[in-house]
């Protein structure tokens, strides 16, 4: 059966889902950074980030963390709840990195003397700018009251994570979330979407310090897959069949 493609991002494609107001999130291997600047393949990475999602997902809605994770489909994919995503990135911060140190001439790795919230606009075309709440609510994209419940819930999504990584030596540094509205009989809820990974995370090793996220994509440091694989691991989601069975199917459809 042809599924019809309801839209293709960087790393993930979302196929129309088997009922009204579900969709299917299909995990890919294709790695990009800077936006879009630097593309490359990470091999196992979709299977690795749909098991670790997935797994990250599930315990956020066991303590009523909402968001739009349904079920696991297959290596590759999950089937998820259609819901209209704001274009806005949330980054929820521990630890300073990447474009936090940047910006303020500090060195990565100093432990920030509280959690921080920050927004950016969803546009390749400006490359995510960093915005305020005021350019938010002006604009129209979320309401004050939409931004309360978002930095309620980042926070909580924050406290879990540190938990979840610290218990397996791994450091949660920064991440980022995406929202969605969900619509039941005219009510509105605001539901986390998108996924977790390390795609989407800073994680360090405790004790080496060692990156095993992203970062060893965008900053050339090899052992890309590996880092995949030793997170979903220490998780303890780390597929039976192991790296051979990584490779999955070449088509989408
Ligand atoms: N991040 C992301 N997608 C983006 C931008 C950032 O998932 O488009 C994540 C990134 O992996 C990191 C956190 O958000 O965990 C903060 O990223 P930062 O603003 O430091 O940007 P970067 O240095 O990654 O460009």
């Amino acid at each position: 059966m042809r599924r019809r493609r309801i839209y293709e991002g960087k790393g993930k494609v979302l196929f129309e889902g088997p009922e009204p107001g579900t969709l299917v999130q299909y995990f890919k291997d294709d790695a990009t950074a800077f936006n879009n600047k630097k593309t490359g393949t990470i091999t196992g990475k979709g299977v690795l980030n749909n098991r670790i999602s997935e797994f990250i997902m599930s315990r956020l809605n066991d303590i009523g963390v909402p968001t739009h994770f349904m079920r696991r489909l297959n290596m590759r994919e999950q089937l998820v709840r259609e819901v209209e995503i704001l274009p806005i990135e949330v980054v929820v911060r521990n630890v300073a990195a990447g474009s936090f140190a940047k910006r303020f001439g500090l060195d990565e790795g100093g432990r920030l003397p509280r959690s921080i919230i920050e927004y950016y606009y969803k546009s390749d075309a400006l490359d995510d700018p960093l915005v305020t709440e005021e350019h938010i609510t002006a604009m129209g994209w979320a309401a004050t009251q939409d931004l309360d419940e978002i930095m309620q819930m980042a926070l909580r999504v924050n406290d879990f994570l540190q938990g979840l990584f610290v218990g397996c030596g791994l450091s949660l540094v920064d991440f980022k979330l995406e929202f969605g509205r969900l619509w039941e009989d005219e009510e509105m809820r605001l539901v986390l979407a998108d996924e977790i990974s390390p795609d989407s995370c800073r994680l360090w090793d405790v004790e080496s310090g060692e990156r095993m996220d992203k970062d060893r994509f965008r900053r050339d440091l090899g052992g890309v897959e590996e880092a995949y694989q030793e997170v979903a691991r220490r998780l303890g989601v780390l597929p039976e069949a192991g790296p051979l069975d990584l490779k999955g199917p070449k088509t989408v459809q």
